[in-house]
């Protein structure tokens, strides 16, 4: 477990994208798990961290894999709440069928598992407190990035240059890349100190 300067905690056991530790209230919200194959590591993480019975919500941007493959697991070991917007669920049920060729291979290879019981993102009571969920579509259709102090935890919407500007990710893993770009451009003029991205390093913006 890495405190970062931003006041956030960056998961070190866990695989695949980065995984965060964030205060909300009294309690600790965890954005992003990781692949299902660090879940055991995330878990004992938390616990020797003291912090797994305060985690009560386990939020995530979107549903690939890499970042909530470990969350039903992680989720159930904590006793939290997991969090995902009704669309990237629906991918994950397949009620939605994924829009490009590459999207629907990938979600075919060992997509993440979800609980019988979900929080939505945007509908469901009981979202922490002191994080914010942004819209951010188009890498998934119902990505989200979340806001919490100073900093912007953006998942897969954007990769961070190391000014802390945004640029997008290779386009074939992309869901909409027009609805992309305008959601990177969206993120990146708020009014935020830190990105923190799912792949890469938490990089403080630098002001012109
Ligand atoms: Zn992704």
């Amino acid at each position: 477990m890495k405190r970062l300067p931003n006041g956030a905690f960056l998961l070190e056991k866990s695989r695949g994208a980065n995984g965060y530790v964030v205060a909300s209230g009294e309690q600790l919200a965890l954005i992003d798990p990781g692949m299902a194959g660090g879940a055991s590591g995330v878990i004992a993480e938390l616990r020797d961290a003291g912090m797994l019975g305060a985690v009560r919500d386990v939020l995530l941007t979107h549903y690939d894999v890499d970042h909530a493959g470990a969350a039903m697991a992680v989720a159930a070991a904590a006793g939290a709440s997991l969090w995902i917007t009704r669309l990237d669920a629906q991918v994950l049920t397949g009620q939605v069928r994924p829009a490009t060729v590459f999207r629907r291979l990938s979600t075919s290879f060992g997509k993440p598992r979800l609980p019988g019981t979900v929080s939505y993102i945007g509908e469901s009571a009981g979202f922490p407190t002191g994080v914010e969920a942004v819209p951010a579509p188009g890498h998934t259709p119902g990505h989200v990035a979340f806001r919490w102090q100073e900093s912007l935890f953006c998942g897969d919407a954007a990769l961070v240059r190391r000014d802390g500007s945004l640029r997008q990710f290779p386009g074939f893993i992309i869901t909409d890349k027009p609805l992309a770009l305008r959601t990177a451009a969206a993120l990146e003029a708020l009014d935020v100190d830190w990105v923190c991205p799912g792949h890469g390093r938490p990089t403080r913006k630098l002001r012109s």
